[in-house]
């Protein structure tokens, strides 16, 4: 049962510090029951002139001081957190993930904020004498738009607001249609902490995102969804010379070597799989065990799947949530049916779940080739191939056989073995004996091929929202 009372609490856009008033409203769907259940405003793209130009008007004294972004960017992350009782439920009704892993990514955003609050903006002197002076700076870029999916909208988020905030821009952000009122509330909770028109938050159906992407004004778009949307943002930003960060979708490998203990990695395993409900761009998305462990390691995913506590978000003790919406829960039925039309066997789940709402058992999937579907695209929800292999080169070789490359890991009781494995893995990031590890704060993240463009998070995400400028002139010593 979800408890939040959402009649009482109407949701505006944020824009120059205020709530900007629009003509209509857009359903917010609970996909844990299927139902609307709160209404969220639809910006107009004839309205954001007004949201750019006020983000506009904020940049020229934002990016001037750095000692007082920190001191704000730190003010905001106490906000962020003291805001996690109003926040998480919020997040769970639109998003229908866990009420812990709510919590857990509001938290999060308030952690982004304070680590960003403290890294330096680098400024290089490269000479500095009787002669010459010689200095590198990196000096924001302007206004930022900022587009995210609806697996993680604050998350997702605040690794663009954070960084972009923190280097000197300011930001207009735009949710997904299906999680928009967490990101709306976070910019209400921040009205005051930040000056006006330091963040903004629009939200509003297509064409809203391609409107952002084509507006004069910002000069940089960051952007997180799939890769075929990213490829469209990509066109329209070089049309105008936008720079761009693009961190797309994945098909992320799991390379299970024959001398991995099969019992002591199932459930980390099925967790870096199942975890938000398989709705995770990093998420381990096919298995490739060697033929020796493949058999043992079927089942015991499979006994973890059955076990697996698949509920509302808001009731005690659930593990995973429904998928978010009814496109997403028809594509894994989909994906589903055309494997198990194929031959595969279906160890654990293959079906929805019989009540209201998109829940769909946990799923796991045996006697599968890489000629099927859910092996060939992301399937990003609650199914999961696992295929054998026979020797280390052809699972490197089937691993990096996709035209994605976010993430992957290597599990072995052999660590050297398999950071040796993991250096020919195509993809971003490279987990060893864990899946994802490497997603923290001050580490740069980002996709190889048509995973991404760029990183995100520690200096590297830094230095993204920002551009070098030189100055350089005759000595200034005295
Ligand atoms: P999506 O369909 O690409 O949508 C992402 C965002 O882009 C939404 O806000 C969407 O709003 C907007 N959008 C759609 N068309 C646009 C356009 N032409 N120009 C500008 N914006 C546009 O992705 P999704 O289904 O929300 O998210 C799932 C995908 O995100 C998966 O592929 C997943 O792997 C990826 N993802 C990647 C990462 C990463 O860090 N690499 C993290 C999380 C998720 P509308 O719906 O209104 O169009």
């Amino acid at each position: 049962m979800t408890l939040l009372d959402t009649s009482s609490t109407p949701f505006f856009a944020t824009a120059d510090g205020r709530d900007l008033a629009t003509d209509a409203t857009f359903d917010v769907i609970n996909p844990s029951t299927g139902q609307v259940f709160a209404q969220a405003p639809a910006v107009t793209p004839e309205q954001l002139d007004g949201v750019f130009a006020a983000a506009n008007r904020a940049y020229r004294d934002w990016k001037r001081d750095d000692a007082l972004r920190r001191t704000v960017l730190l003010a905001a992350a106490a906000a962020v957190e003291g805001a996690v009782g109003e926040l998480a439920p919020i997040l769970v009704a639109e998003q229908g993930k866990p009420l812990a892993d709510a919590r857990g990514e509001i938290f999060a955003a308030g952690a982004w904020l304070r680590y960003f609050a403290e890294l330096d903006v680098p400024r290089e002197i490269i000479r500095d004498d009787a002669e010459r002076f010689e200095e590198v700076y990196r000096r924001p870029l302007g206004v930022v738009a900022a587009i995210t999916p609806w697996n993680f909208p604050i998350t997702l988020a605040m690794w663009k607001i954070a960084p972009a905030l923190r280097a000197g821009n300011t930001i207009v952000v735009k949710p997904s249609p299906y999680t928009p009122l967490t990101t709306l509330a976070l910019a209400r909770v921040l009205r005051g902490v930040l000056p006006d028109g330091v963040l903004n938050v629009v939200t509003g159906p297509d064409p809203l995102g391609a409107a952002l992407v084509a507006h004069p004004i910002p000069r940089k778009v960051s952007f997180t969804g799939s890769t075929p949307v990213g490829k469209r943002v990509a066109v329209t930003a070089a049309e105008d010379l936008k720079r761009v960060t693009l961190e797309l979708g994945g098909n992320d490998p799991a390379i299970i070597l024959r001398d991995a203990d099969v019992e002591a990695v199932a459930a980390s395993l099925f967790w870096s799989a199942f975890g938000n409900n398989g709705q995770i761009c990093l998420a381990v998305k096919r298995v490739y065990a060697h033929e020796d462990v493949q058999p043992a390691l079927v089942e015991a995913l499979g006994e973890l799947a059955r076990n697996a506590r698949v509920d509302d978000g808001m009731a005690e003790g659930a593990q995973l949530g429904p998928l978010n919406n009814k496109p997403q829960f028809e594509r894994i039925k989909g994906l589903v049916s055309d494997a198990v039309g194929g031959g595969a066997r279906v160890v654990s789940g293959g079906h929805a779940i019989d009540r209201p709402g998109y829940f769909y058992a946990p799923t796991i999937l045996d006697n599968v080739d890489d000629s099927f579907r859910v092996v060939k695209e992301e399937q990003f929800g609650p199914v999961l191939p696992v295929m054998a292999f026979r020797d280390e080169e052809e699972a490197i070789e089937r691993a990096n056989n996709s035209e994605y490359g976010l993430t992957a890991s290597v599990w072995s009781a052999d660590a050297a073995r398999a950071a040796e494995i993991a250096s020919e893995i195509d993809s971003g990031q490279v987990s060893i004996n864990g899946h994802g590890g490497g997603v923290k704060m001050h580490l740069p993240f980002g996709g190889h091929k048509w995973s991404g463009l760029g990183v995100e998070n520690g200096p590297w995400g830094l230095a993204s929202f920002t551009e070098i400028q030189v100055i350089s002139g005759p000595s200034r010593l005295p």
